[in-house]
């Protein structure tokens, strides 16, 4: 995806003084004179930001601005020792709840809705962002925050809630008290506002089904304002990345190499207009992939668009000089003809070389398998660039777990 030249110039205009107002960039860029990125080629050569980095600057090693210019902090969560703490400043807030207002609109939304926000509130930026969006857009809020089902049924039911903002898993615990007590005929809902994570079509119908809802993906993270920086559009085909305030990189998350449109990396941010805390180049380790050709959204928005996310980093593999995600073996075999849901996939190393097997279930015999792994090969090439060798196996021969089957089994390291 080109850098535009708007971008471009409000790149080059905060890095005029990024340095003198940040400690954590004089000391990041300390062998780079910020005035020599001239375009997009030498952006891309700028040292990338990791969570780690934002870890060590804690607590407030990231603010680039003077303490009376501060009105709020946020925190990622701290599952993983030292939180990442992020200072906002008036401006900010402002920026984060146009784009999160821009997000609902583009879901339909309006100031004649009723907003039920499930997510927390507090530290995290979840409940606080579907707040600020709503009153910007002038609709009402209803901040339940998470848990307490009675009451949220309750409210639902006697405010006549119609946009429900939760987790997918929480909406799917609403959705399943609703059906069981029958309550649907007495709600009113009919959108939902879904934080984006890997989830299955199979849930989200499930959840669109039981509570009567048009379901849109909105994503973000604590470090780049919160969620609403991009919202899938009524055509449901990728997120809209609002890019006068986030610019969107796809890297290769091993050699860290810029991407083409279309290629399955990770989404690397640098935020346009931050200044409490800016980001450049920010590794957000989700997997997606920008949709080419992103000007021409049916649904009329012109912003560029990411794919549902893949996955995480972390989940990938390497084999034959090509990354795969889990996410994309599966759509290999769902698309097989005769393969059915069961498969495992074999990496080895023989005598320096990698061998990579893909085992699936299929009832078909003889010439007909063969077809099938024939398919299964070519397709597996098309989606993630190298060819394996692929062998049917009779159903029930793959092992089964209550828990998460193990389906990849790599036996190089
Ligand atoms: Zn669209």
């Amino acid at each position: 995806m080109r850098m535009t030249d708007e971008q471009l110039e409000l790149i080059k205009g905060q890095f005029k003084s990024l340095k003198a107002r940040s400690d954590f960039y004089a000391k990041k860029f300390a062998d780079i004179d910020l005035s020599d990125v001239q375009s997009q080629e030498d952006f891309e050569k700028l040292p990338f930001s990791e969570k780690d980095d934002l870890r060590a600057a804690y607590p407030l090693g990231l603010q680039a601005v003077p303490d009376e210019e501060i009105v709020r902090i946020h925190s990622s969560s701290g599952t993983t020792g030292t939180p990442v703490i992020i200072p906002y400043t008036q401006q900010d807030v402002i920026d984060w709840a146009t784009q999160f207002a821009r997000c609902y609109e583009v879901a339909g939304i309006t100031p004649l809705d009723r907003i039920q926000i499930t997510p927390g509130y507090g530290l995290w930026t979840a409940g606080i962002g579907f707040q600020l969006g709503a009153e910007r857009l002038g609709a009402m809020a209803i901040p339940m925050g998470p848990g307490n089902t009675e009451k949220q049924l309750k409210m639902m039911q006697d405010l006549k809630s119609t946009v429900l903002c939760a987790t997918s898993s929480y909406a799917l615990l609403l959705a399943e008290e609703i059906a069981q007590r029958n309550l649907r005929d007495q709600l009113h809902l009919r959108k939902g506002v879904i934080g984006s994570e890997r989830w299955g079509e199979k849930m989200r119908n499930r959840i669109s089904n039981e509570l009567g809802i048009e379901i849109y993906d909105i994503y973000g993270l604590t470090e780049v304002y919160g969620p609403g920086i991009g919202i899938s559009c009524d055509e449901h085909h990728g997120m809209h990345v609002w890019d006068d305030y986030v610019y969107i990189e796809i890297v290769d998350p091993v050699t860290g190499k810029n991407l083409p449109d279309g290629e399955v990396g990770e989404l690397v941010l640098t935020t346009l207009r931050k200044q409490g805390a800016p980001l450049i180049r920010y590794r957000t380790h989700d997997l997606t992939r920008i949709l080419p050709g992103d000007c021409t959204c049916m649904c009329g928005h012109r912003h560029p668009r990411i794919d549902t996310l893949t996955g995480r980093t972390d989940d990938m593999f390497k084999v034959k000089g090509c990354n795969i995600f889990p996410a994309q073996v599966e759509e290999v075999i769902a698309i097989t003809d005769g393969a059915s849901s069961e498969y495992q996939v074999m990496i080895e190393n023989i005598s320096g070389k990698d061998i990579l097997t893909v085992l699936f279930e299929t009832p078909l015999e003889g010439e007909a398998k063969t077809r099938a792994e024939e398919q299964l090969a070519l397709l597996f090439k098309a989606k993630c660039g190298c060819s394996p060798d692929a062998k049917g196996v009779p159903m029930g021969e793959l092992p089964r777990s209550e828990k998460k089957t193990k389906r990849i089994f790599d036996s190089r390291y």
